[in-house]
């Protein structure tokens, strides 16, 4: 008999047919260059666990002095039941590290950019989108209600032209763009954006969630990188990538971020992360601080990594970062290549459509300082034989 779910099940078919159902693994230990997956050992490429903090002692020892101290919950919205002095301690702190003249502290980096475009851009006013920005940006230009306007990935002249073309034809406007793109690892000319944006008097957004630990002196992110301190109006960041832990973050005018506590919707309706994950964020903060090693090393391992690839002969697209797109173009191939590389003990994940353009389907290797030299070799010999395998190199 037809039930009302029919159609979920055909369309899961569907993806399964066409190698785009997400095949979620199951760990069975903390993130780190190793993992427990489905009870078997394996080398892991997957995270964005940049610096290998997700389990690094400091953090774990913050995390439980903060549970003793303040509990596990928040309680209640910041603006009903008060916030937390961690909290507080957290944004000053991310502040500081920045260089930047505020910044407020979100559940996620996702609520960080649902919260923000909203707050700022309504149905009389234009978005100037990067044609590949990351999900959460989409969604915050569509809860806005503001025009979106996209210009091609990364064409600082195609923004311009496009910007001109669509000129007093609204009250506000801004652009947005993510930092460093994940899926392909490139860099957004954030400088060249910036002069756009003074030059027609347009709010700029960056979302740093990959560059923020990453990019600049010791991961202050890319506004650091570019040396665009105090000039760029928004920068939104994220906790759960480099940092290890969970939550978001945006940094930048003082006057937007106090707006924020009044109109940033998830921060309005929405409880704040748990005072264990803000220590645990402080903490990644100290470490940062305190030296560059981490930074260098996780540099180092994705230079490594990438030049060898291309001498097996793989492409590895035009990534600037530690990001490491293995191209392989049909989403099935990407996905046979993950799988003969989990045989051999190496967890890399296929991407395919609609996280990145059809045909475009790819291994995306995660790279971070928590690897060693053998483990990056060990990752080197399982593409080699796979890619022989399968005949891409
Ligand atoms: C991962 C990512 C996010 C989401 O960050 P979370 O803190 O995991 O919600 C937002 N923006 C970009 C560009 C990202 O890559």
């Amino acid at each position: 008999m037809a039930s009302r779910f029919d159609w979920i099940q055909k369309e899961l078919k569907n993806l399964n047919k066409n190698g785009l159902y997400n095949h979620i693994r199951t760990l069975d230990s903390p993130q780190g260059a190793w993992l427990v997956v489905d009870g078997k050992k394996v080398l892991n490429f997957c995270s964005n666990n940049y610096l290998g903090l997700a389990n690094h002692p400091r953090l774990v020892e913050a995390a439980q002095k903060a549970l003793g101290q303040y509990g596990v919950g928040p309680g209640a919205v910041r603006t009903i039941a008060g916030t937390m002095e961690i909290h507080h301690q957290l944004e000053k702190r991310v502040a500081a590290f920045k260089h930047s003249p505020a910044a407020i502290s979100f559940q996620s980096g996702f609520t960080a950019n649902l919260a923000t475009i909203p707050a700022l851009v309504g149905k009389e006013d234009v978005i100037f989108s990067d044609e590949l920005n990351h999900a959460s940006i989409i969604d915050g230009c569509r809860l806005s209600g503001a025009r979106v306007l996209r210009y091609n990935h990364c064409d600082p002249l195609h923004l311009e032209q496009v910007i001109k073309e669509n000129e007093d034809n609204y009250r506000r406007a801004l652009i947005v763009t993510d930092g460093v793109f994940s899926m392909d690892g490139d860099i957004a000319p954030l400088d060249r954006l910036y002069e756009i944006a003074e030059g027609y008097d347009i709010l700029l957004m960056v979302d740093d969630a990959h560059g923020e630990g990453v990019l600049g002196k010791g991961g202050r992110g890319i506004v650091d990188h570019f040396n665009l301190h105090g000039k760029v109006d928004i920068e939104v960041g994220t906790f759960s990538k480099a940092f290890g832990v969970v939550g978001g973050v945006v940094s930048g005018n003082a006057d937007i971020v106090e707006w924020l506590t009044q109109r940033g919707r998830p921060f309005l309706f929405s409880s704040a992360v748990t005072p264990p994950d803000v220590a645990a964020c402080i903490a990644a903060i100290d470490l940062l601080e305190e030296s560059t090693e981490l930074v260098d090393k996780l540099w180092s391992n994705g230079a490594y990594f990438k030049q060898e690839l291309n001498t097996l002969g793989f492409d590895t697209g035009k990534s600037q970062t530690p990001i490491t797109p293995v191209m392989l173009g049909e989403a099935q191939l990407a996905q046979d290549f993950s799988r003969l590389l989990f045989e051999r003990g190496i967890f890399a994940t296929s991407i395919g459509y609609p996280t990145v353009p059809q045909g475009k389907a790819r291994i995306r290797v995660m790279i971070s300082a928590a690897h060693s030299t053998a483990d990056l070799d060990k990752g080197l010999e399982g593409f080699k034989a796979v890619g022989k395998e399968l005949g891409v190199i």
